[in-house]
């Protein structure tokens, strides 16, 4: 056959805009409502970002219509390199950063700046699933190591070591979590670092839900990982509700000598792909300043912090389902009884459930968990929708 794509796409998947999503569209075409738990997407649910922010963008917006900096405006780099060590990263200069059309493009091209074929990258199970593809995308070997449900969802770090290759090159950390909504304590991180530093590994650390923390504190891996490689993503799409704008930034850290070829590469792929959106970008360093945009919704009282009572204590309640409560971000990952329900597929289940309930998650299987007892629920919707879909949840299951 002639007309076939890459046979590298078979490896690269994103189901949380796969087949349940197609079917949803197409039932909502037909007349049906459907209850939407299914992506980390603020602006569906009815939040604003914050409105000094579109005041800013106003004020640049006319001088944002050239390219820029291939690695980012100037004035943004400082605001991530100023943010970076008040995390208490050290040595970060606006040289160091890299903006992004979100984080996911980043993501993308730092995998491609490190990978050579089948060179290893431990990443998590459950992980946010771009980083399993784009690993794949580069040809790279994803190996996943296991999250601990019995243990808050924390990394398994026996499970790391003992998946530690002569072919490992680094590890991903999703800090705080998707889709498990953990938040790691300081001394998990420290024995990944050291792991790291024994093997000689590279860090990816994603910390996008950074400031979405409900109870602890977060900590930078990079913060703790001065002698070693460190790139560190953050950006605006959770933490200023602006996941449209595509607006994210990396940043590079670690002894000069050991960053300085990733550095070279991330250069020519940021220049490749020309620079990142520049309205977007303008908006960093008032971004950065207004830090805490979301904070309230994230305290007591708050309507994040109501909304995941209710979906904890619903899902909870139901006979066969246990949950870990999440701490940070959005997402809950709940694990079914799948003995006792007969779950051989969890993808068939949530088709079924959404079929039957018109209710819409995503299985657990495609965040690269290997059983298929759990599903992730995004709970940013109202908490009247969230009980509705908790109640159709325990029917549904109720009659399996
Ligand atoms: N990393 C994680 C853990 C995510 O959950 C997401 C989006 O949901 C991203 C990265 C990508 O975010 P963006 O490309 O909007 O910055």
């Amino acid at each position: 056959m002639r007309y076939l794509k890459a046979k590298t796409m078979d490896h690269v998947t994103y189901d949380i805009r796969g087949p349940i999503l197609e079917l949803a569209d197409s039932m909502e075409e037909q007349g049906e409502q459907i209850l939407r738990f299914n992506i980390g997407n603020p602006a569906a649910y009815g939040f604003k970002a914050p409105s000094e922010l579109m005041d800013e963008l106003q004020l640049h917006l006319s001088e944002a219509q050239g390219y820029s900096n291939s690695r980012g405006l100037k004035q943004a780099r400082i605001a991530v390199a100023e943010r970076a060590a008040q995390k208490g990263i050290v040595g970060v200069t606006p040289r160091d950063v890299y903006t992004g059309n979100g984080v996911s493009e980043l993501i993308m091209m730092s995998m491609q700046a490190v990978l050579d074929r089948d060179d290893e990258i431990l990443v998590p199970a459950p992980d946010y699933p771009l980083w399993t593809s784009a690993i794949n995308l580069f040809r790279g070997r994803p190996v996943h190591y296991i999250c601990d449900e019995k243990a808050d969802w924390y990394p398994d770090i026996d499970d790391i070591k003992r998946k530690i290759s002569p072919r490992t090159k680094g590890i991903v950390i999703i800090n705080p979590n998707n889709p498990t909504g953990a938040l790691y304590p300081r001394e998990i991180l420290e024995q990944i670092i050291e792991i790291a530093r024994e093997n000689e590994l590279t860090i990816f650390s994603d910390e996008i839900y950074e400031r979405l923390i409900m109870e602890g504190e977060h900590v930078s891996t990079a913060a703790l990982a001065p002698d070693l490689p460190v790139f560190t993503y953050n950006g605006l799409s959770k933490s200023h509700l602006l996941t449209g704008y595509r607006c994210g930034w990396m940043t590079l850290s670690g002894p000069r000598k050991d960053i300085k070829s990733y550095a070279e590469a991330m250069d020519v792929l940021a220049s490749m792909r020309l620079c990142s959106n520049v309205p977007a970008q303008s908006l960093i360093p008032a971004a950065l300043a207004h830090g805490d945009a979301t904070r309230q919704l994230y305290m007591p009282g708050g309507r994040m912090w109501e909304q995941r009572e209710i979906v904890y204590n619903g899902l909870s309640a139901i006979d066969g389902v246990s949950v870990v409560k999440p701490r940070a971000a959005f997402y809950i990952f709940p694990r079914i009884d799948a003995k006792r329900f007969g779950i051989t597929d969890d993808q068939a289940f949530a088709l079924e459930l959404l079929k039957q309930k018109k209710v819409l998650i995503v299985h657990g299987s495609g965040f690269n968990w290997p059983e298929p007892d759990h599903f992730r629920m995004v709970y940013l919707a109202e908490c009247d929708v969230l009980s509705e879909a908790v109640r159709r949840i325990g029917d549904f299951l109720g009659n399996m």
